[in-house]
């Protein structure tokens, strides 16, 4: 077992540990049920880690993990008025593509 990385909550581990788990990694969350505990504990103590359990994975899971984190988080105003967030550079309301 290798600690990968901390992560800020419980849902954000979650979601790199199955994203890296989808190209193959075997990876977990550990730590996810001190939550209860925050305020016995030093913060970053509570916060949940994504492990990897096999080290020749590491640096696969590295890069994906580097990916992950740098979405482009920009948000922008459709012509249809939608606010559209977290990086789509696709309408979901009305399907009109980002403009430049
Ligand atoms: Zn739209």
């Amino acid at each position: 077992m290798l600690k990968l990385t901390q992560a800020p909550n419980l849902a954000i581990a979650t979601l790199w540990a199955d994203a890296v788990g989808v190209e193959g990694i075997v990876a977990s969350v550990q730590r996810q049920y001190l939550g209860g505990m925050m305020g016995e504990l030093p913060p970053d103590q509570c916060l949940p880690e994504v492990w990897i359990t096999h080290r020749e994975q590491e640096a696969r899971a590295r890069t994906l993990l580097h990916d992950l984190q740098h979405v482009p988080q920009h948000r922008w105003i459709c012509v249809c008025g939608e606010l559209v967030e977290g990086g789509y550079e696709q309408c979901w309301q009305c399907g009109v593509l980002r403009p430049d």
